[in-house]
């Protein structure tokens, strides 16, 4: 087993991130005991910059964005630890009325279910001219022709005729084109989007990705993806930092990711994903269940479902090693890294 450098806390140590996360800690009181959601996850974000947040549902990776949003469940969430440095101010250390102040103006959110997170009595074109009217004290009419512009933007078809439609008139893709809309409408610096082409199938999936890469380019913002599908991410994240019980277990640039994966969960991950050439070959599927994040396994979280585990794994925790030293480097959380990548 070799030992290499353990991580810093975030990559590019030194250059003013537009986001940093920093040995951030999220626990939930529940009837199971304190549920360990978030155990010292670090990343960062720079402006025109993608990074991808994988992992299965209850990896932790959606409680750390709403952490980073303000928009936790408290009680009977809990933030225990860490910083989550916006523009170099701690939101954590910020009064709940200036990160009000924040959300949506400089940082916004895009959600799975725009259905739910629109409001069904209210036309798009109202919901949207509200964020210029709440925010920037824009007129009726200019709020409207703002909405109409937002909703070319994002390429809503006859905009002008259906700004007074309600959401239930759209399709599910269209809808998640308001909802982009909708995240953009402030031009924000960074934009969280949670699994946000789950819900779709997989042709407009592709159609609501590109669209959103493009945006991000275009207005040079930091985008935060959240998925449990690296099959998504190929052609949009720059980096991609994948989250197993609360933990990062790799980080990584995407193309080092897909190339040779240095954790044998990302493996996984990687070979559970359908291929052409594989047509009516059985899925890989990776074995078992993600734990109980009220009882998660000693040593490494993993070594109950890992192909590679040995004795070491049960009981020492691996850190995250810095496991290659090219650009803004690599990380995995194994002890035996090195065997997954030339694996
Ligand atoms: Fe598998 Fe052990 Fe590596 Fe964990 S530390 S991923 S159990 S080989």
């Amino acid at each position: 087993m070799t030992t290499v450098e353990t991580e810093p806390a975030t990559e590019g140590a030194g250059t003013a991130a537009l986001l940093e996360v920093r040995d951030l800690h999220v626990e939930f009181g529940t009837r199971d005991g304190t549920t360990h959601a978030v155990n010292g996850v670090s990343y960062r974000v720079d402006a025109g910059e993608t990074l991808a947040v994988l992992g299965e549902s209850g990896s932790g990776k959606s409680v750390t964005a709403q952490a980073v949003m303000g928009i936790l469940d408290i009680p009977p969430g809990r933030v225990t630890g860490g910083q989550v440095l916006f523009q170099g101010r701690d939101l954590l250390r910020m009064r709940e009325e200036e990160r009000r102040r924040l959300r949506g103006a400089r940082m916004a959110m895009i959600f799975q279910d725009a259905l739910s997170s629109l409001n069904p009595v209210l036309s798009v074109g109202f919901q949207l001219g509200e964020m210029f009217r709440v925010h920037q004290g824009a007129s009726r009419k200019d709020a409207k022709a703002r909405a109409i512009e937002l909703m070319e933007r994002v390429r809503i078809p006859a905009a002008a005729q259906r700004v007074a439609d309600y959401p239930h008139q759209f399709s599910g893709g269209m809808r998640q084109r308001i909802m982009i809309a909708m995240a953009l409408a402030l031009e924000p610096d960074l934009i969280i989007a949670d699994e946000p082409t789950t819900a779709l199938d997989v042709t407009v999936q592709a159609q609501v990705m590109d669209l959103l890469a493009e945006l991000q380019r275009e207005y040079n913002m930091g985008l935060i993806l959240i998925t449990h599908d690296l099959g998504v991410v190929a052609d949009v994240a720059d980096r991609i930092a994948v989250m197993y019980a609360g933990r990062i277990v790799e980080r990584a640039p995407v193309h080092d990711i897909y190339r040779a994966p240095a954790h044998p969960y990302t493996k996984g991950l990687l070979e559970s994903i359908p291929r052409l050439d594989q047509k009516g070959q059985e899925l890989f599927a990776i074995k078992g269940l993600p734990p109980n994040l009220a009882h998660i396994p000693p040593g490494c979280a993993f070594h109950p479902r890992c192909p590679l585990a040995r004795d070491v794994c049960t009981s020492e925790e691996p850190p995250l090693h810095r496991v290659s030293g090219d650009g803004e480097g690599r990380y995995s959380a194994c002890h035996f890294w090195r065997e997954t990548l030339d694996g």
